[in-house]
């Protein structure tokens, strides 16, 4: 449900480690369609907050909502993957041995859920899904080969499109260009870009030419909490912005 115009909202989020406060009151809208940037220095609570958003963490206090319903606060780690929340972390992690199509197939069959079975029932809508996918990420020349024999790009595209088998409503990807060379993260923008609108992405980057290829709202963590929000010439021209990248 997204008519109240936000896919995900975290309100007053806070947790402590120890007495640390890791996230401190954040507070964070993400609109459906949405491609949002999120940078900050090491420290900031930008895996906190995934981790929060998908389950994995609890936080103490404060308001995690998933369109304008769902209290992700209620469930469980699987429980909001299957709502349709992807998550990608750093490294890729396919499976090398298999081809690029018996990935995309593996990605469906893994998942449990409601979602996957749906699948299942629909045959046809099944295999139009495969396709779509192959051609989104730009492999529909390579489904038969290995996994393992792909460029770092490829396999991190691959990745992306197990996780797009679900037609996953938001999905939190961490550097994703992180290793890539310059034509890779050229392509990976565009992607994105083809991406957005369909599902709502939120995207953890130290890459600012690849944020700046993608140009949207960019948000700025410091301290477990929003410093500041905008385009990326807005932040980067940011007093407070610059004193917490330089004053390390
Ligand atoms: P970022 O991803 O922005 O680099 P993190 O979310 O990883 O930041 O970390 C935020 C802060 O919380 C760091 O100081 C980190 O050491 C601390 N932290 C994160 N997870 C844990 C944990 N499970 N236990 C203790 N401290 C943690």
């Amino acid at each position: 449900d997204t008519t109240h115009g936000r896919i995900l909202y975290l309100e007053d989020v806070s947790v402590s480690f120890d007495g640390f406060k890791a996230i401190n009151r954040l507070s964070l809208d993400i609109a459906p369609g949405e491609l949002r940037c999120i940078i900050g220095p090491n420290g900031a609570g930008k895996t906190t907050m995934m981790d929060i958003i998908t389950g994995k963490t609890r936080p103490d206090s404060g308001t995690v909502f998933f369109g304008s319903t769902i209290d992700l606060l209620r469930y469980t780690e699987p429980q909001i993957a299957q709502m349709g929340i992807g998550r990608k972390f750093q490294k890729p992690t396919v499976f090398e041995q298999l081809t690029v199509f018996e990935n995309l197939e593996l990605a469906l069959k893994t998942d449990k859920g409601v979602r996957s079975s749906m699948f299942f029932r629909l045959d046809s809508g099944h295999s139009d899904r495969l396709a779509e996918v192959l051609e989104t990420i730009q492999l529909s020349d390579g489904m038969t080969r290995l996994a393992g024999n792909l460029s770092h790009g490829q396999k991190q595209w691959l990745e992306i499109g197990m996780l797009l088998m679900q037609d996953p409503k938001l999905l939190l990807l961490d550097e994703p260009v992180a290793g890539m060379t310059d034509e890779e993260t050229a392509r990976t923008a565009e992607l994105f870009l083809t991406l957005k609108g369909r599902h709502s992405l939120m995207v953890v980057e130290h890459d600012m030419s690849f944020i700046r290829a993608i140009s949207e709202i960019v948000t700025v963590l410091s301290e477990g909490s929003v410093l500041a929000q905008g385009t990326l010439d807005q932040v980067q021209n940011d007093e407070r912005v610059i004193e917490v990248y330089l004053g390390r």
